[in-house]
């Protein structure tokens, strides 16, 4: 191993820096890396000396703060690749969004802040390979779904003893929800609805010595899903747990909702919350090796048609319905059909599978919804020749491994894909550690289920992508250890899962 990455091990092992005067050190949210380019990474802290503060603005003046910044080849900082002074405005809660440029492709990182004489922690990341190269074996890991009252961040914490290159979070980093009773922890305030209460509910969670920890050693690739807003919120339709807000106060609430997740996420000024907009759908490039398609399934979706909850539901088959609104379709199948990499994988939020009761109920808040929307999006990947495309989702709580099939009720029907799906971080407490697959009689290609807390890690090369499910026994104490719970081996030119 490298020098640096043991300074950085050390530095993630170790506490976070304490200071002599810990009501003035700044740095309590700790420091995280995002969308990492061939040449480019952008790197994210926000200042807060009390994260807790009722206004939102963690104890911080109400004047803008200097923010200098630094990446080195090594964790000693002996010399740097890049650096410079980025203002932390007050009206952005004091984060900053640096776009470090100029570095190498396929190079290890080390990057650390300083601000109001106070240094950050030292923290790891990484370049992609260079445009058209396929690089070295790619480690990559997939989370959602970290409710902070469920439990201990155990799961976060062994994701970043593994050293991936890169994390992909995909939703419910956040829960907007007020506490309930008997959690494990207990969060900070009622329901978040005012842009005071997103900052406090970030701030919480980002003072999670686990969470800080998988921020400290890769760059994140982040979209979010509902609960970092309300949760089964669809575009501007309020959702039907919190009727009472009008339609107006619903879209300023998601507003300052998705004004919060700029804030708290290692973002692209560009990703930058504009009203009640944010433009979230994009593509990260990894050499040649893969392509990950980042989806944003909430923002222009069409209501829930019959509810939100599981539903026998003939409305959820009308043509015209919509998960990603029709530009980010066309902008998604535009992309597949340019085969960028080996590989094109989905990273969004809701399981994509079909999936129904013996009653024939499926889920309204996921695609089976959206029927129509599904059959064009898997038609299409058909129609463009994608080779095994992989989709990941986050959002049920539960690890599943599902191959894609054109027709779900036919159980003859080729695998046209295949479907990973993280269980939670957090979210439903320890689980049971049932494996069984529900409802497996009538859905023969949902292959792999288990409702313990974990993450899924890749390991992803030209010829094939291994993908192991990982889960703690336990999240009501701190200190599980990880083990593997199932495995499956995914090949460009087999569509579907292989049983490892
Ligand atoms: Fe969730
Ligand atoms: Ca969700």
């Amino acid at each position: 191993m490298l020098g640096g990455l043991a300074v950085a091990a050390a530095a993630v092992s170790a506490p976070l820096p304490r200071v002599r005067v810990p009501e003035r050190y700044p740095f309590h949210l700790g420091v995280a890396s995002g969308e990492p380019g061939s040449t480019t990474v952008v790197l994210w802290t926000r200042l807060a000396r009390d994260p807790l503060a009722p206004d939102g603005h963690g104890g911080m003046p109400d004047t803008d703060v200097a923010v200098e910044w630094q990446v080195s080849a090594t964790g000693s900082f002996a010399a740097l690749s890049a650096s410079g002074v980025e203002v932390a405005r007050h009206a952005d809660a004091h984060s900053v969004h640096v776009v470090a440029r100029g570095l190498r492709p396929d190079a290890e990182y080390f990057y650390r802040f300083r601000a109001l004489g106070e240094v950050s922690a030292v923290a790891r990341t990484r370049t992609a390979p260079a445009p058209g190269t396929l690089g070295p074996p790619l480690a990559m890991a997939f989370v959602s779904c970290a409710n902070w009252e469920s439990g201990y961040y155990t799961a976060y914490r062994r994701l970043a003893e593994e050293q991936p290159d890169l994390i992909l979070h995909l939703g419910d980093y956040i829960y907007e929800n007020a506490p309930v009773p008997g959690a494990v922890r207990r969060h900070e305030g009622d329901e978040a609805i005012t842009l005071a209460d997103y900052r406090r509910r970030y701030a919480q969670y980002k003072t999670d010595p686990d969470l800080q920890m998988a921020h400290l050693i890769a760059p994140w690739v982040v979209v979010p899903d509902d609960h970092e807003v309300e949760d089964n919120y669809a575009g501007l339709a309020r959702a039907d747990d919190y009727p009472h807000l009008t339609a107006g106060q619903f879209r300023a609430r998601r507003a300052m909702a998705y004004q919060a997740y700029y804030e708290n996420m290692p973002l692209r000024p560009a990703n930058a919350a504009h009203g009640a907009g944010m433009a979230l759908y994009r593509r990260i490039r990894w050499g040649r090796l893969a392509t990950f398609h980042m989806l944003d399934t909430r923002q222009f979706r069409d209501d829930q048609v019959c509810g939100d909850l599981i539903e026998v539901c003939p409305d959820a088959d009308q043509p015209g319905r919509t998960i990603t609104g029709a530009a980010q379709e066309r902008w998604l199948l535009d992309g597949l059909a340019q085969h960028l990499g080996v590989w094109d994988l989905l990273g969004q939020q809701v399981f994509f599978a079909g999936q129904r009761s013996a009653a024939g109920a499926g889920n309204m808040d996921d695609w089976e919804g959206y029927r129509a929307a599904r059959d064009r999006l898997q038609r299409g990947w058909v129609d463009r020749h994608v080779r095994n495309p992989v989709v990941l989702t986050g959002d049920v709580h539960q690890a599943w491994a599902n191959d894609l099939k054109a027709d779900y009720a036919d159980p003859d029907s080729a695998a046209i894909g295949a479907e990973l799906v993280c269980t939670s971080i957090s979210t439903g407490g320890d689980g049971t550690g049932s494996t069984l697959v529900p409802d497996a009689a009538v859905n023969p290609h949902l292959r792999f289920f288990s409702d313990r807390r974990g993450y899924v890690r890749t390991r992803i090369t030209a010829d094939r992508i291994q993908a192991d499910f990982r889960a703690v026994d336990q999240i009501s104490r701190p200190g599980a250890p990880v083990r593997p719970v199932g495995s499956f081996v995914l090949e460009p030119d087999h569509p579907g899962l292989i049983t490892a």
